[in-house]
């Protein structure tokens, strides 16, 4: 019993996350802001955010102020990148509802963790994507004819730029991701509260986690000589599930029957997408066709 109730203690804590209490009302006594000459109570300024500890600058406020530009975005992105890690569907739904001071915001993030990641890759010397490139110049030497070499050659450039492009081509996905989400989860109480914009944010959350996840598992395969995208494939589709769990309020096994229906909705959406492309560069090239036989 002792134990069932401590894990009820530590979801209510997931579900709750940091508390910060709020102000009173009228709290302190009245000041006038030195930024715009606002009278008020409380710490901050409600006109423009100036803080009522605004004094003379002293020497140690240089200090202070350098050690602040650090910590403050630290302290906001180690905020941020603990609560993927332990509450990661409520966080989403948190921000979406609207505590966002607490957080980083997730496009600026993943653009920034991006950044880094590709900058570690570099610093060593791990191409994640070499294997699928190996065994496209593999195939390219066997194929013959022309279409297939071309073909070819074009899913090499896509690897090539998603490779170089990381948080774009994350972007990118979240955004095939998105009707499929849409549809699979219309019919759950969280689900129809969400438009498609607060699903693309919720995405981009994700994406923050998985390259996180990313960063700690390529030095781990470096170190003993492993590949890991397999086990970084396993990783992701897992923690799709928990986010499911969380956001959506769902029961596992409903955020896994979904989470499937998700994947083949979105190979479905591909194929449709590769259907229209050949279908458009077919067209261009018969009107070229057309225009070089005249
Ligand atoms: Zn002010």
């Amino acid at each position: 019993m002792n134990i069932l109730r401590r894990i009820d203690a530590l979801l209510d804590s997931q579900r709750q996350g940091h508390h910060i209490p709020p102000a009173m009302e009228g709290e302190g006594e009245q000041c006038t802001c030195l930024c715009c000459g606002t009278l008020f109570h409380g710490n901050y300024c409600p006109q423009c955010g100036q803080s009522r500890l605004t004094r003379r600058l002293v020497l140690s406020d240089i200090v202070a102020h350098m050690a602040s530009s650090l910590t403050n975005l630290d302290g906001q992105l180690m905020h941020t990148i603990r609560d993927l890690f332990t509450r990661p569907g409520y966080m989403i739904w948190d921000f979406i509802g609207g505590r966002r001071a607490e957080y980083f915001k997730p496009v600026q993030m993943l653009f920034f963790l991006a950044t880094i990641y590709v900058l570690l890759n570099m610093v060593l010397k791990v191409d994640t994507e070499a294997g699928i490139i190996a065994d496209i110049d593999k195939e390219m030497v066997d194929e013959k004819t022309a279409e297939a070499l071309q073909l070819l050659q074009w899913g090499r450039n896509i690897v090539e730029w998603v490779h170089a492009n990381k948080a774009l081509s994350a972007l990118l996905s979240n955004l095939l991701l998105l009707l499929p989400l849409k549809w699979a989860f219309r019919k759950t109480e969280h689900g129809r509260m969400l438009n498609l914009t607060e699903y693309f944010y919720a995405l981009a959350f994700i994406g923050c986690q998985h390259l996180i996840i990313a960063m700690v598992v390529m030095p781990a395969g470096k170190l003993l000589g492993t590949d890991t995208s397999n086990a970084l494939s396993v990783v992701s589709v897992m923690t799709y599930v928990w986010v499911y769990h969380q956001l959506f309020e769902l029961s596992w096994w409903r955020c896994v029957r979904r989470g499937i229906v998700v994947a083949l909705l979105m190979l479905l959406e591909i194929v449709v997408l590769v259907f229209l492309i050949g279908v458009i560069v077919g067209i261009v090239a018969a009107i070229k066709g057309v225009g070089d036989a005249s």
